[in-house]
């Protein structure tokens, strides 16, 4: 494999502490950084602060020997010869980005930089970001000579996020210079000349060595602008797909057949064609805004985005009229809730719909017995157990003696629950599905009143009409 470098990665988040893994992985030296010293300490006691598939046994592997986590972001910059920037870039009040993390880093960047370094701007910003950092380290007295920015968008998944780093459709790089481009191609090259996929510890995925991902050069506006407009069209495939369910709902059709029946046009594709309660997470809401606002800046205004995100909203409330018409009053009463994440498979919360509606629920004065595999930890800091909230350890467990259940987050392992012991469980057979996770004419044969989204609702024993 290709000759290893020293990486810095600043910040330990979903997208810097797998990007750091993946480079040790990949064969790099990996000082990973970060300001929230409590995170440093659990990650150097051999703790994991998110819940990722894959994580734990690649720390495992690399934490003697290839990657090291600490605060000094000084000492990291001195030894390294490329800096990842991983910090967050939150929604601010007017819907921008908020870049006064990025700010910070690239200021301190320059004050440590000490000889040339590539310095990679992996969060998600809008476009001319990078013009911005490269000023502000020549403001802050680091030599134009010293550094190249160069533009490096990530695509993960939270849930798979080192498949998804390993085993990428794409790597895009956006650079103005061929002495950072060397340096990119150096550090990707374990996976885009397939050598990876044929070492014997090689996590599985779709590479291999006979099909390598290709590296995408382009300009540094044009990488940002890349991940922006990805992410704001599958915002628009789920807000669509959302919309056909709702005319699916009122017409009496299944919106799966009409998904499936779309989905196949090769010029559509059948992924994120799914109805639900609508996307959340750390990046859709949040970067439909930014692109939103970026368009603006730039004299356009892009109304699609706007109705995208009004759909995203109405998905919610449309859901919680489902819940209100199920139950018919909602005071006083106690609803198992499965899913507290904003999608299945992550223990990340921020912007889930889940928990919106959870809120909601709580405002009406229901109570509710929350599960969900990975999340109930942080969801405690917003939903407070209590007299209202109660966290349950099981599936089965949550549903005794409650009046419905709720499927919030598309867990793999919800799909697969003991149907026949969760009716026992329940006060009454209702189950209220916001992901789509079980087959309408099934649960009616199981004896379960069953509503989910754009798909026929089902009273107990009744056959779905054709
Ligand atoms: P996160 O909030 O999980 O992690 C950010 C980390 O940066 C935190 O650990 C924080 O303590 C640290 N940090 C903040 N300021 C710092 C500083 N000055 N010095 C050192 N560390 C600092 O965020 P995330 O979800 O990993 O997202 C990071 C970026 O990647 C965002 O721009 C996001 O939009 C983008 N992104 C996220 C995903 C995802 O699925 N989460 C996917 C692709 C891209």
């Amino acid at each position: 494999m290709t000759q290893p470098l020293v990486i810095a990665v600043v910040g330990s988040g979903y997208v810097g502490l797998v990007s750091a893994a993946c480079f040790a992985e990949i064969g790099h030296r990996v000082i990973c950084v970060d300001n929230d010293e409590e995170k440093v300490r659990l990650l150097n006691d051999g703790g994991i602060p998110i819940h990722e598939e894959y994580l734990p046994e690649m720390l495992g592997r690399h934490r003697v020997g290839n990657i090291e986590f600490t605060t000094d972001l000084h000492g990291a910059i001195k030894q390294a010869q490329a800096v990842f920037i991983a910090v967050g870039t939150p929604q601010s009040d007017a819907g921008d980005a908020d870049l006064s993390y990025v700010d910070a880093v690239a200021t301190a960047i320059a004050r440590s930089i000490d000889g040339y370094k590539v310095i990679v701007e992996k969060s998600t910003v809008p476009v001319y970001t990078n013009e911005w950092i490269r000023r502000i380290l020549e403001r802050n007295g680091a030599s134009k000579e010293a550094f190249d920015v160069v533009s490096n968008p990530e695509f993960l998944r939270e849930g798979t996020g080192v498949t998804d780093f390993l085993h990428p459709n794409r790597i895009v790089i956006g650079v103005e210079s061929e002495r950072a481009a060397k340096v990119m191609r150096q550090i990707y090259e374990p996976l885009t000349s397939g050598a990876y996929y044929d070492l014997p510890h090689a996590v599985p995925g779709s590479r291999s060595a006979a099909s390598p991902p290709p590296l995408m050069k382009m300009s540094t506006k044009a990488a940002e602008m890349t991940k922006h407009a990805t992410n704001a069209f599958l915002a628009m495939k789920i807000s669509f797909i959302n919309a056909v369910a709702n005319l699916c709902d009122a017409a009496g059709v299944n919106v799966e057949e009409v998904a499936a029946g779309v989905g196949m046009d090769e010029r559509i594709g059948p992924k994120f064609l799914r109805a639900g309660i609508g996307y959340g997470g750390s990046c859709f809401p949040k970067d439909v805004a930014a692109f939103r606002w970026v368009a603006e800046q730039l004299g356009h205004q892009f109304d699609l985005l706007a109705e995208v995100e009004k759909i995203n909203c109405e998905q919610k409330k449309l859901f919680f009229r489902k819940i209100r018409s199920a139950l018919w009053t909602l005071r006083g009463k106690r609803l198992a809730v499965f899913g507290l994440a904003f999608k299945g498979g992550t223990d990340d919360i921020r912007e889930s719909p889940a928990i919106e509606i959870v809120q909601m629920l709580l405002k009406e004065g229901c109570c509710v017995n929350l599960f969900d595999p990975a999340a109930m930890e942080r969801a405690k800091a917003i939903l407070e157990p209590g007299s209202q909230v109660a966290y349950v350890s099981d599936i089965y467990e949550a549903a005794k003696g409650a009046h419905a259940a709720l499927f919030l987050s598309d867990w793999q392992e919800f799909a697969s629950v003991d149907l026949d012991r969760l009716r026992q469980e329940l006060r009454h057979p209702i189950v209220i599905d916001g992901r789509n996770l079980f087959d309408p004419e099934l649960m009616s044969g199981k004896g379960f009143t069953y509503v989910s989204v754009g798909r026929p609702s089902l009273a107990a024993g009744v056959k779905a009409p054709h």
